[in-house]
């Protein structure tokens, strides 16, 4: 029997100004990993956490949080916003347009990531790959922290930005790297 992840779905309980575009599921073809940067306590409500972080894009301008998925500190999958919509996460527009963020809770570059949140990812990252069959090439060779994408502009902007941020720390942009890199062949 396969491994299970159980995903929550709090999208709708979480602040929502406009959306930046949608998309179809059948073109979505990466995932970009991150984490949210700021220190997490040992104890917190996730769902309050994410609702203050929505706020705080949407004061930004991205029309409402970031973020598809959220993987709390005790390592629960949380969905923080609908795959059809567009979210502002990577700095890059090639990888927003057709891609998912997916943000680990915490400052990961000032604190450990949990052994529940590295499980938690992997567990998401292979989930994603092999058994959403709405998302039919999001793949294994899919996934990428967010300090290997290089930033570009909004549509109809050409520069290419070299992307400066520890975002989400060596240890995740490892097992993310490691991951894509062990892709099948094809
Ligand atoms: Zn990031």
């Amino acid at each position: 029997m396969p491994d299970t992840v159980t995903i929550e779905n709090v999208s709708s309980k979480l602040p929502w100004k406009f959306s930046v575009g949608r998309r179809l599921l059948r073109n979505i073809n990466y995932a970009v990993v991150h984490h949210d940067a700021v220190l997490a306590p040992d104890v917190y409500d996730p769902v309050l956490r994410y609702a203050h972080e929505a706020d705080y894009h949407i004061s930004k301008g991205w029309g409402h949080l970031a973020y598809h998925l959220r993987i709390s500190r005790d390592g629960k999958i949380y969905q923080t916003l609908p795959f059809e919509e567009i979210g502002y996460h990577a700095g890059n527009w090639i990888f927003n347009r057709t891609g998912i963020g997916i943000c680990l809770d915490g400052d990961l570059t000032r604190q450990p990531v949990t052994d529940a949140q590295s499980t938690a990812l992997k567990g998401l990252m292979r989930h994603l790959a092999y058994e959403r069959p709405d998302m039919p090439i999001l793949l294994q060779k899919s996934f990428w922290a967010h300090k290997e994408v290089r930033g570009v502009g909004w549509p109809g902007t050409i520069a290419f930005i070299p992307n400066p941020t520890a975002c989400p720390s060596p240890t995740i942009a490892q097992i993310v790297k490691a991951y894509r890199l062990s892709a099948p062949a094809g």
